[in-house]
C-alpha cells in the first residue's frame, strides 16, 4: 500500500483528470485535477464524471473501458467520453489502464480541446518543407532569361548558387540551363504560355552547376497569372534526375551499339519515342522523321494490316514477346524484309514495346534465289519437271478430295531433230525459249508450265473441264513462231481432263497416247484422250 499512496501523489501533478476505480467502478482516488473539475456527488466512476445513475455502457456512445479490459483480457482500452465537468460538457479521451497488481484501473480523461490545440501551436511551415525538401523552388519573372525573384534555399545544393546569388542578378535561369538544351526549354515555355497553361513538366533538360557539373532536372512549372490572367512569372519545382538519366544514358549507349535496329515504341499513344542509329540508317530516315511516328508509318503497305493485328495482340491482349517478319519501306521506297522482337517493358513509368529489328532482307533473297534455281529450268525459265511433279501432286490432292477439276496439256515440238541437224544446237535451244515465251503468254496467271522434258512441255489447266480451246490456242501462238532458215514451228499436243481415281502416271499416260495420236495424225495439231 506504500507504492500505491506515492502513486496517488504521483497522479496530482498530471494536468488533467487521473482516477483509480475499483473493479465495482467505486472510486478509490482521485487527483487534484479530478477534484476540481468533477463537482458531482457519488461513489462510483458514472457518478461522478457523468452524473448516471447506472454505469456507462448501458449510455448510447458511453462504451465502459473498465468492461471492454475485463471481458477481452486487455491491459489498457480507449474511449471517447462526454463528461459533465464543472464547465460544463467537455469531451475527453479516456484511457484505462489495467494494474493487476493493485487489481485496480487507472483512469486518464485526456481533455481533446487541449489535444486538439496542440495542433495548432505547430502549423504548416512552409519555408522549412520548401528549403528542406528534395526539390529546388524557384520564381521566375516571364522575362528575357528568366531572373529569378525568390528561390528556396535548396536551390544552392542543385545549383551551386545561393539564393542571394540568384536574387542579386549574378546569374539567371537561363544562363544556367545547357547551351544545347536552352532552344528547346525556350520553345516548350513560350508554346505554354502562349497556350496560357496552369502548370506544365518539361521534357528533362541539362543544367550546368557552378562548378561546371552537368546535371539533368525535371521542372514542374506552375504560372503565375496577373489580374488579366496574362503569365508574368512562373513557379518552378525542379528536380535532379541525373542519378536517373546516367542509367538512361547508359541504357541509351548500349542500344545506340546494337548491331540492329532498335525502337522504343509508347503503344498506347502510338508514337516511337526512340530510335538507334542503325534503325534510321537502315530505312534512310533522319531521327526527326521518325521520333513522334507511329511505328505502322514505316511498315510496308502489303504488311500494315497484319502489323496492325501483331502489335494489338502483342501489347494488349497477350503481354508476351512479340516475334515476327514484317516488310518494312525505306524512305526512297525499297521494301526490306525485318525480323521483329518486341518486349513490353516500363520506361518513364509507362508501358512501352522495345523493338529489335534484325534486317533479313539479303537472307530472303538468297532464299528466294536458291528456292528460284531449284525449282526453274535455266534455258526455259518455265518450272522444272521436279518442281512441276509437286505442284501436279497438289492439284491431283485437291480433285482427289475436293472434286476441283483440272485438266493437262503435253506437248512435243515437231521434228525437232530436224531443225537442230539443220540449224545447231544453239539454234534449238533459242527456238525452245520462243516456244516457252509463247506458252506463258497463251496460258492464265493460274496455269502452270513446265519443261517436262527436252522438247516436251507439260501444262497444268485448274479448274478447267475443256483443255482443247487453250490447247488450240496455245498450238496456233506456236505456229506462228518463224525461225531464220527453217520456217514455222509446230507442236503436237495431246489434252486430258481429270477422272475419279487417276493418278500422274495415268493421266501422263493418257495425254501421252493423245499426244502420239496427233503425231499420227499429222502433227500440228491437238488431240484430246
Ligand atoms: P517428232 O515430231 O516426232 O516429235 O520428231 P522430233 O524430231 O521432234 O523427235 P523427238 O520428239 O524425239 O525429238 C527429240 C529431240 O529434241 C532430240 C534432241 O536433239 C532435241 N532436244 C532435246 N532437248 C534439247 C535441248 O535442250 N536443246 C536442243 N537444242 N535440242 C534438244
Ligand atoms: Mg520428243
Ligand atoms: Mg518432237
Amino acid at each position: 500500500m506504500v507504492r500505491l499512496a506515492f502513486e496517488r501523489r504521483a497522479l496530482d501533478i498530471v494536468p488533467f483528470p487521473a482516477l483509480l476505480i475499483d473493479k465495482d467502478y467505486q472510486v478509490v482516488f482521485m487527483n487534484k485535477s479530478a477534484e476540481e473539475l468533477y463537482t458531482n456527488d457519488g461513489q462510483t466512476c458514472y457518478q461522478i464524471s457523468h452524473s448516471f445513475s447506472e454505469p456507462c455502457h448501458l449510455h448510447k456512445d458511453h462504451p465502459c473501458p473498465l468492461k471492454e479490459i475485463r471481458e477481452r483480457s486487455l491491459k489498457e482500452y480507449s474511449v471517447l467520453h462526454r463528461h459533465k465537468t464543472e464547465k460544463g460538457e467537455e469531451y475527453h479521451l479516456v484511457k484505462t489502464v489495467y494494474m493487476p497488481e493493485h487489481d485496480l484501473f487507472l483512469e486518464l480523461h485526456i481533455p481533446l480541446e487541449e489535444l486538439l490545440s496542440a495542433f495548432d501551436t505547430a502549423p504548416l511551415r512552409p519555408e522549412l518543407l520548401i528549403d528542406s525538401g528534395p526539390l529546388a523552388f524557384f520564381l521566375w519573372e516571364n522575362k528575357e532569361g528568366w531572373p529569378v525573384r525568390d528561390a528556396s534555399k535548396s536551390v544552392y545544393d542543385l545549383t551551386g548558387y545561393t539564393v542571394e546569388e540568384f536574387l542579386g542578378g549574378k546569374i539567371d535561369y537561363a544562363s544556367l540551363i545547357h547551351p544545347e538544351d536552352l532552344e528547346r526549354v525556350s520553345q516548350e515555355v513560350a508554346t505554354y504560355t502562349n497556350a496560357n497553361k496552369d502548370f506544365w513538366t518539361h521534357q528533362p533538360y541539362r543544367i550546368i552547376t557552378k562548378d561546371g557539373k552537368v546535371k539533368w532536372v525535371l521542372d514542374h512549372t506552375v504560372s503565375v497569372k496577373d489580374n488579366e490572367g496574362n503569365i508574368v512569372g512562373y513557379y518552378g519545382y525542379v528536380m535532379d534526375i541525373s542519378e536517373f538519366y546516367e542509367k538512361e544514358g547508359l541504357f541509351r549507349l548500349l542500344l545506340e551499339n546494337n548491331p540492329n535496329g532498335v525502337i522504343l515504341y509508347d503503344f498506347q499513344e502510338d508514337k516511337i519515342v526512340y530510335a538507334n542509329r542503325v534503325f534510321l540508317r537502315m530505312l534512310k530516315y533522319q531521327e526527326e522523321e521518325v521520333i513522334g511516328k507511329s511505328v505502322l508509318a514505316f511498315v510496308d503497305s502489303k504488311d500494315l494490316e497484319r502489323a496492325k493485328r501483331l502489335i494489338e495482340r502483342g501489347t494488349v491482349v497477350h503481354r508476351k514477346p512479340l516475334e515476327v517478319i514484317l516488310k518494312f519501306a525505306t524512305k526512297t521506297g525499297k521494301v526490306k524484309w525485318f525480323k521483329l522482337v518486341g518486349h513490353v517493358v516500363i520506361y518513364r513509368n509507362k508501358e512501352h514495346l522495345l523493338i529489335t529489328l534484325i534486317d533479313i532482307t539479303m537472307e530472303r533473297e538468297r532464299e528466294r534465289r536458291l528456292f528460284y534455281l531449284a525449282t526453274t529450268d535455266r534455258l526455259t525459265k518455265l518450272l522444272n519437271r521436279h518442281a512441276g511433279m509437286k505442284i501436279f501432286e497438289n492439284l491431283l490432292y485437291q480433285a482427289q478430295k475436293y472434286g476441283v477439276p483440272f485438266s493437262l496439256l503435253m506437248l512435243d515440238i515437231d521434228y525437232f531433230k530436224k531443225l537442230n541437224d539443220e540449224l545447231g544446237h544453239l539454234a534449238g535451244d533459242l527456238a525452245l525459249r520462243k516456244v516457252a515465251k509463247a506458252i506463258k503468254k497463251g496460258i492464265r496467271k493460274s496455269d502452270i508450265a513446265i519443261r517436262w522434258g527436252g522438247e516436251e512441255f507439260l501444262l497444268l489447266l485448274p479448274f478447267t473441264t475443256d483443255p482443247l480451246p487453250i490447247g488450240e490456242k496455245i498450238r496456233k501462238l506456236i505456229n506462228a513462231i518463224s525461225i531464220d532458215g527453217y520456217g514455222f514451228l509446230s507442236v503436237s499436243v495431246g489434252a486430258t481432263t481429270y477422272r475419279e481415281g487417276d493418278t500422274i502416271d495415268s493421266m501422263v499416260q493418257r495425254a501421252d497416247s493423245a499426244l502420239y495420236s496427233a503425231k499420227r495424225k499429222g502433227k500440228n495439231r491437238v488431240e484430246l484422250a
